[in-house]
């Protein structure tokens, strides 16, 4: 298989540690409210990466980690934790923010089809990991304390931008800050955070615990570093996440996992692009912004956005907007209806046909073997949905296609096995064997049974079409 990886910014032969086996991390959501349809695009990524992977044959260990404390308003080290600020907002404690939000976005995964990963780890059930690993950067003299928390030192990490190399320009980015004057270079970043002094009579935070530097909570950074390494090795094969993540916390995650072990932290590193909405970045003071349930509010089947995603090249923009996802929606629901419409054909398989049905499997293994090229991979499918190949051959076909594009096509055929009698699917195969034998009266009178059972059967360029009679 085929990535671009950032780090180098070519695309390159995936070359396992351990093959077939391959590690892979990505970065989850913070959930302290909903994930957007923006974060939700790099978790299909995520998921037609780990299905490709398995499809193509490689044994996936696969880690997510969920953002339950520590990632700050600012995506810095400045501001309000956002799952407390999460917690004011609707009047709950910071715990009832996560469990609730980890919740929901579980539920959404599971509405676009995601399979998250087998292991899906809350940075709040690893803190003993996260305190070990700053107290080996501490021994190795790459931290200093501040009267706010406990830094990481950059400039004593040589290769810091260099070795980052992820995004220059995003780097200075990054690092432009609001300025902490005890800091002593604007690209260091805390690794442990004290808790603020509490209010006369009240509690300073809901989340926070004892460290050898005292009461407080760990930085966004270290969860990621801790967690993967703890599951996959100090090196990891492949880590996915956001663009957005690139220059300041992907930066920091190599940073830190490389002064601690000495050793190279990540092989491939894998980052969905943006997605704009409406043409415009989406933002929250914008009426842009976007979760999973506007979508279904508005009467849209979730995968319908799923199918959308598909449809654009992760390393592109794609852009949101609701005639586009009008346009997914009704290809999808074709497709769908397709696959209910396929009846099962008795028709002999000719070489022509094995010939077409192995020409399809290698382009499509090939496209997704490619950097996953999923648009080109999407096309394939609606080519061998006009192909000539008999039907039973062409469901079998287009529910492999389906393990990686995850459009849970099987619904379709489902939907026709609950709707359609078996009386009249038995009609339909007759009537095509009839056809295919050019027994034209047969066919004809056939027909009328289906017709007066209630349905009305239709030739296609891609076989019978069955839809009940209105
Ligand atoms: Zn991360």
């Amino acid at each position: 298989m085929k990535l671009y990886n950032s780090l180098t910014k070519k695309i390159e032969q995936l070359q396992p540690i351990n093959p077939p086996k391959v590690t892979m991390y990505t970065c989850g959501p913070t959930v302290y409210d909903y994930a957007h349809i923006g974060n939700f695009r790099t978790y299909i990524l995520s998921d037609i990466l780990q299905r490709s992977l398995t499809f193509l044959g490689y044994q996936v260990k696969a880690v997510m980690n969920i953002t339950d404390v520590g990632h700050l308003v600012s995506d810095a080290d400045e501001g309000e934790d956002k799952l407390e600020k999460g917690a004011r907002r609707e009047h709950k404690t910071a715990w009832e923010i996560a469990a609730k939000y980890t919740e929901i976005f579980k539920a959404d995964a599971q509405k676009l089809n995601i399979q998250l990963p087998e292991i899906l780890c809350k940075a709040t059930d690893y803190i003993n990991e996260q305190i070990e690993l700053i107290k080996t950067l501490e021994q190795k003299g790459y931290t200093y304390k501040t009267s706010d928390g406990l830094y990481f030192n950059t400039s004593k990490f040589a290769n810091y931008a260099q070795l980052a190399q992820l995004d220059a320009a995003g780097l200075k980015e990054g690092a432009r800050v609001a300025k902490n004057p005890e800091k002593k270079q604007l690209t260091d970043f805390a690794l442990w955070k004290f808790s603020p002094s509490p209010p006369a009579g009240g509690k300073s935070r809901d989340m926070e615990w004892d460290s050898p530097w005292g009461k407080g909570f760990p930085g966004w950074h270290v969860e990621c570093s801790a967690m993967a390494m703890k599951h996959l090795g100090d090196t990891l094969d492949i880590h996915v996440g956001g663009v957005d993540l690139k220059p300041v916390h992907h930066t920091n995650e190599i940073a830190q996992s490389e002064a601690a072990t000495g050793k190279p932290f990540v092989k491939y590193w894998v980052h969905g692009e943006f997605i704009l909405a409406d043409g415009k970045k989406m933002s929250k003071s914008k009426a842009n912004f976007y979760n999973l349930a506007d979508i279904e509010v508005k009467g849209f089947k979730p995968l319908s956005l799923r199918y959308l995603y598909l449809n654009a090249h992760y390393r592109t923009h794609a852009n949101f907007t609701w005639p586009a996802l009008m346009a997914a929606e009704k290809a999808y629901k074709k497709l769908l209806d397709y696959m209910a419409g396929l009846a099962k054909s008795r028709s002999a398989l000719t070489q022509e046909h094995l010939n077409k049905i192995d020409g399809f499997s290698q382009q499509f293994r090939d496209l997704i073997a490619d950097d996953l090229k999923m648009p080109e991979a999407l096309a394939l499918v609606w080519q061998v949905v006009k192909s000539n190949i008999p039907n039973q051959d062409k469901r079998d076909l287009l529910l492999d296609c389906d393990q990686v594009l995850g459009l849970n096509l099987a619904a379709g055929l489902m939907s026709e096995k609950a709707v359609v009698p078996s009386e009249v699917r038995q009609l339909v195969d007759e009537r095509e064997t009839a056809r295919q034998q050019k027994d034209w009266f047969k066919s004809d009178q056939l027909r009328r049974k289906i017709t007066q059972l209630g349905w009305q059967v239709e030739d296609t360029s891609a076989g019978p079409k069955l839809k009940a009679n209105s």
